[in-house]
């Protein structure tokens, strides 16, 4: 409470109705923690990072998957409960990534509202998966940067007094975020074009493809969830040989074994260590550096360096 003794009359009121807000939006924190910052709950941790980055000092946010858990089948559990009841803003991916979150915030009786930054983005080119929209748009910075821009905007309504701050925040950020954009198209494109085909077996690399010049070739998982047969995995090992492709990218739900068959026999590397749905250990623990991880590896594998 900076100045408080020089506070006139008046602004003393507007101090004392921010307290009473704060405390109406049950933000439950403790009356030794209690701050007038507004508190976020993302479903993701890079969902989170963003609202962090956008919201700076002005919020304080917690991601209700943990840092390397599975956004796409993640089980709440009571806690998660009491933190979506607690929020003054929920923020989801949407796009049937995180519609788990919908039924936890119906049997919670939360009443925050809830934006789902993927869902009617402004701008978007969505890839279609067999029926359903893919819901990695993030994974193409100029999307993360309309997620950011969507985030900014929300954090400005509930947030007025302060939507200058925030607005500031948020253009350092963007600027920041389009010389990322920029320098992964420069790198990836450098690569000769028959070097940038690659094999996923994860369905998060559509939109980063599209905008940093990849190829995903992907036939080999004709049903995903189940391993391909013998006859899928010999004709992928004659793919890859053929195609001269270089790298494979795993995924936890198919077996690492097989893939690494796969890689062997046909010469390829086996990338798994990108990250796509989930921040890591500092220093890859926002999403700016996960960015700048995935395309260092693809760089490094691709062209070979
Ligand atoms: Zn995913």
């Amino acid at each position: 409470m900076r100045g408080l003794p020089a506070l006139t009359g008046l602004r003393l009121v507007g101090l004392v109705l921010v307290v009473v807000t704060a405390a109406a939006c049950g933000s439950g924190r403790g009356a030794s923690t209690a701050d007038d910052r507004l508190h976020v709950v993302a479903t993701t941790t890079v969902l989170a990072d963003l609202v962090r980055q956008v919201g700076g000092d002005r919020v304080t946010v917690e991601s209700l998957v943990p840092k390397g858990g599975e956004a796409h089948t993640f089980d709440p559990t009571p806690s998660d409960v009491r933190r979506v009841v607690e929020a003054d803003l929920i923020v989801r991916n949407g796009l049937g990534l995180d519609d788990w979150l919908l039924a936890l915030i119906e049997d919670a009786g939360a009443t925050a509202p809830v934006v789902a930054l993927g869902e009617g983005l402004p701008g978007a080119d969505y890839v279609d998966d067999g029926g359903q929209v893919n819901p990695h748009l993030w994974l193409d910075v100029a999307y993360g940067r309309a997620y950011a821009a969507r985030i900014a905007g929300e954090l400005e309504r509930l947030d007025p007094a302060h939507a200058a701050d925030i607005r500031a925040t948020a253009a350092a950020y963007d600027a920041r975020l389009a010389a990322l954009d920029g320098d992964i198209r420069t790198r990836l494109s450098a690569i000769p074009e028959a070097d940038r085909t690659i094999i996923s077996f994860h369905d998060a690399f559509p939109y980063f493809a599209r905008a940093y010049g990849l190829t995903v070739d992907g036939t080999v998982v004709d049903a995903p969830g189940q391993d391909p047969s013998a006859a899928q995995v010999e004709a992928l090992i004659a793919e890859v040989r053929a195609k001269g492709i270089k790298a494979i990218l795993a995924e936890a739900q198919f077996s690492d074994k097989l893939v690494r068959a796969i890689a062997d026999e046909a010469g390829a590397t086996v990338v798994s260590d990108l990250y796509t749905d989930s921040v890591g250990d500092a220093p890859v623990d926002t999403y700016e550096s996960i960015m700048r991880w995935d395309a260092d590896r693809l760089v490094e594998i691709l062209a070979g360096t």
